[in-house]
Order: structure tokens, then C-alpha cells, then sequence
């Protein structure tokens, strides 16, 4: 973004944030192209916590393409906290098979349980419950804020993390832990109070399918006119964000 063309190199020195201009004008052309190109998905079609929550944990180490046979059998064994928390978790760990990391589903798992002890088989819509939860941490929590009880919170996973870090950043390492703070806090901003729902959602698909970790499509993308990284070159940036 130009007005934040300052690419700091010292831990000193404040990291670019976008002003006011600029994150309207990141709002308004991501959900111009998300109108256009945003991925009709399932869990986009619901607001049940329940199901925000197993497509989250599900999305956190598989593509699209394979989560989207595995959420529907999970909820058609699994239709709610109650019934996942009543079954067994070797049982859970079973229908998971094949996505792998099998650590999701006994997380999935011990949040039902967890749920059913102290709310009934609900999840609490606020942050700090959730975050409560051993399980959910700040991006299954935002996710959650932001999905299923459309509230207006930042997410940062690793497709949002890198569309921000190039658009507002540009060059250097986006994995050191001041780096992940700030955009956060930049995700914080741009969030915007009409359509937070949608902005969430469109910077995850922008950054699955234009904004990619090793072949962003610099030539088409509508971001390329705000774009520190444009075009971009994988030698300038640190270590990739995939
Ligand atoms: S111009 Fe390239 S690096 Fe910048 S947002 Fe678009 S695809 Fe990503």
C-alpha cells in the first residue's frame, strides 16, 4: 500500500499499518472480487458453532477438496456436540480417517465433552470462553466470533496472514512472532463493521486462489495496484507462508 511504502528492517522501528483510505479501498476491491469468485462452500450456509467449528479444525491441514466429503459424513454421525461427546473418541479418530493429524479430531472431541460439562453442548459466543476451551485458540476463536455468531473479529490463518503481509508489508520474514502480532492487529483493522462475514471469508479464498503461497497470480489480481510484493518475487520475501 503506498502510503505505507517505509519498509522497516529494525525490530526498533514501527511496521507499516494501513490508513483509513487504504483499508477501505482493500475492503472494497477483495469484496468486489469475492463477489464475483468467492467459493459457494457449506459451512458458508450455516451459522450452528457446531459446524463452523469442525470445518475449521478440518480446514487447518487439508485442502477444500478433501474436507468437503469428510464434513458432511461427520455430521451426518456426528449432527451435534452432544452426540460427538456420547461417542468414543478411538470411534471419532475412526470416521476422521483419511485426513490425517489425527490430534484434530481428538481435539473435536474433547471440546464436545468439554461442552457438554460446562454449557450444556453449546459453545459460548464470547472470546475469552472460548479461548478457554483446550483446543481452540485465537484463530478457531475468531473464526468462530466472526462465522458462526457473525460478530466483527479478525482471523489470521496462514492464507490471510500472507495476503496481508504482502499487500501491507511487502519484504522480509512474515514468520517472526512481532510479525504475526502485527498483522493481527492489521487484520484487526481492515475487518470492516458492514459485511465482516463476508471480508473473512473473501481474504481466505483470495489467498487460496489468487494470493498463493508459491505462484500468486500477480498479472490478473485486483490487489496488484496496492501491492507492496507486486510483483512478486519469491526471493524477497522470507519464508514462505503456506
Ligand atoms: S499482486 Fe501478487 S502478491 Fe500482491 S496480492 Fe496480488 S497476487 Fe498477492
Amino acid at each position: 500500500m503506498r502510503a505505507s511504502q517505509s519498509r522497516p528492517r529494525s525490530a526498533s522501528r514501527p511496521l507499516p499499518e494501513p490508513a483509513p483510505a487504504e483499508r477501505q479501498r482493500f475492503r472494497r476491491v477483495l469484496l468486489r472480487w469475492y463477489d464475483r469468485n468467492g467459493r459457494d462452500l457449506p459451512w458458508r450456509q450455516t451459522d450452528d458453532p457446531y459446524h463452523i467449528l469442525v470445518s475449521e479444525i478440518m480446514l487447518q491441514q487439508t485442502q477444500v477438496d478433501r474436507v468437503l466429503p469428510k464434513y458432511h459424513e461427520w455430521l451426518g454421525k456426528y449432527p451435534s456436540l452432544g452426540a460427538l461427546a456420547g461417542a468414543r473418541e478411538e470411534a471419532a479418530v475412526k470416521t476422521w480417517y483419511p485426513l490425517g493429524y489425527n490430534i484434530r479430531p481428538r481435539r473435536l472431541h474433547a471440546i464436545a465433552r468439554e461442552s457438554v460439562a460446562r454449557f450444556g453442548g453449546e459453545l459460548p459466543s464470547d472470546e475469552d470462553t472460548l479461548r478457554s476451551f483446550k483446543g481452540i485458540g485465537p484463530y478457531t476463536a475468531g473464526a468462530l466470533m466472526s462465522f458462526a455468531f457473525r460478530k466483527r473479529a479478525p482471523i489470521l490463518d496462514t492464507n490471510v496472514a500472507r495476503v496481508l503481509f504482502r499487500v501491507v508489508i511487502g519484504r522480509g520474514d512474515p514468520k517472526t512472532h512481532r510479525m504475526r502480532k502485527h498483522l493481527w492487529k492489521i487484520s484487526g483493522l481492515m475487518v470492516p463493521h458492514k459485511r465482516a462475514f463476508d471480508f473473512n471469508q473473501a481474504i481466505m479464498d483470495f489467498g487460496a486462489l489468487v494470493c498463493t503461497a508459491r505462484r500468486p497470480k500477480c498479472a490478473a489480481c485486483p490487489m496488484s495496484g496496492m501491492c507492496l510484493a507486486y510483483p512478486f518475487d519469491p526471493r524477497r520475501e522470507g519464508p514462505s507462508l503456506e
